[in-house]
Parts: structure tokens; sequence; C-alpha cells
């Protein structure tokens, strides 16, 4: 685990884990933080000591919003918004979806549709998500009901002008040209130790 943890040193901005002073600023941003069974500071804290599993196995990566508050508020420059990221990828490709959160799923209903339309399309993106969830289907029925009287859900499924070059992109990235993996992962793929 030490090893995983020199990685995420290594990534971009990783240096700079160092130079937290645990001031709290992030958490107090965060407007996840209540949800969390980590808050920012303390996932922080917790990868400086080498403990990452921890924070795998808890679902406090998975309810980041992705504000970049934290990001834009530290006042040592540390970024944990990527941190963030990072870590997330890590818990998937480890099979670590911590306290059956819906997150892993949603965001792979939100990549589907921006591979297929080039943009986002909300009914194919909730469709794709709550298909198996019968229970969370039937309680969002009512909100989705006010959404279509206002206009605010459109069966109709966009499409941008570029969206064949962005799946040019798409595919230039999967074959390789770029990696879409950062170095802890490819760590993680090895093997990980506890
Ligand atoms: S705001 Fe920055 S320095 Fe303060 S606890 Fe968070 S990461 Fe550390
Ligand atoms: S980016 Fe994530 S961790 Fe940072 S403040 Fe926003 S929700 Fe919290």
């Amino acid at each position: 685990m030490n090893d995983l943890r020199e990685e995420l040193y290594r990534l971009p901005g990783g240096e700079k884990f160092n130079l937290c002073i645990q001031c709290g600023t992030c958490s107090a941003s965060c407007p996840s933080v209540s949800a969390m069974r980590y808050s920012p500071r303390q996932v922080i804290a917790l990868v400086r000591a080498g403990m990452v599993q921890e924070v795998l196995h808890s679902n406090a990566v998975w309810m980041c919003a992705s504000c970049y508050m934290c990001t834009v508020r530290c006042p040592r420059d540390i970024q944990p918004t990527e941190l963030m990221h990072t870590l997330q990828l890590l818990a998937a490709r480890l099979g670590l979806i911590a306290d059956r959160s819906p997150a892993p799923a949603f965001y792979r209903a939100f990549r589907a549709s921006v591979k297929a339309h080039g943009r986002a399309h909300e009914f194919g993106i909730m469709f794709n998500f709550l298909l198996g969830r019968p229970g969370k289907a039937l309680r969002m029925l009512p909100v989705a009901i006010s959404l279509f009287r206002r206009g605010r859900l459109s069966l109709r499924v966009p499409r941008t002008r570029g969206a064949s070059e962005l799946a040019t992109i798409l595919s230039a990235l999967r074959q390789g040209g770029e990696s879409e993996t950062p170095a802890a992962l490819t760590v993680a793929q090895g093997g990980v130790s506890a």
C-alpha cells in the first residue's frame, strides 16, 4: 500500500500533499462533507499516513460532487478534487464500491450518453441508471413527471455537431494515443497489498 501512496504522490499536484496543514478549509467548503465517511481533510491525512485502503473502502470519494471548492480555497494550493477523482478510478478498478454506492453506475450512464450523442441526454441517463432499480425509479417518478410538465426533461435526443469528432478523440484515447490510466492505477492493476 505504501507503493500506492508513493504513486499518488507522483500524480500531478501530488507532491504538494505534504504541504497540507490540516486547516480544514477544504472540509468546511465541501457541500458533501456531511454524507462522507471521511472529510476531504481526513482523506488527505489518511493518504499521507499510507492508509489508502481505509479511504477506498469508505464512501468518501463517491460523495464528491466535483465542485472544486476545496481546490479553489486550499491555502496551500493542494488539489483534493483531483485526488478524489483518482481514488474513484482506483476504487472502481479494484472493485471497491463502498456502501453499494450508485455513483459508479451513474457515471457509466453519463459517459455512455456523452459517447453516443456528444452531450448528456438527461432522460437517457436516468433510464439507464434506474434500469434494475425499480424501487428508486418508483420513488423518483413524481419528480420526473414534474420535470416533464415544466419542459425540463425531454425524450428528444440531442446531438452536437461535433459528436463524430468526439468519438474519434475518445477512440484515439482508448487505443493508447494518450494514457487514461494514472500511474497509481497501473500499480493497482499490478496488485495492491493491504
Ligand atoms: S484546505 Fe488544503 S491545507 Fe487545508 S486541510 Fe484541506 S488540503 Fe490541507
Ligand atoms: S470537489 Fe469534492 S471534495 Fe472538493 S469540495 Fe467539492 S464535493 Fe467536496
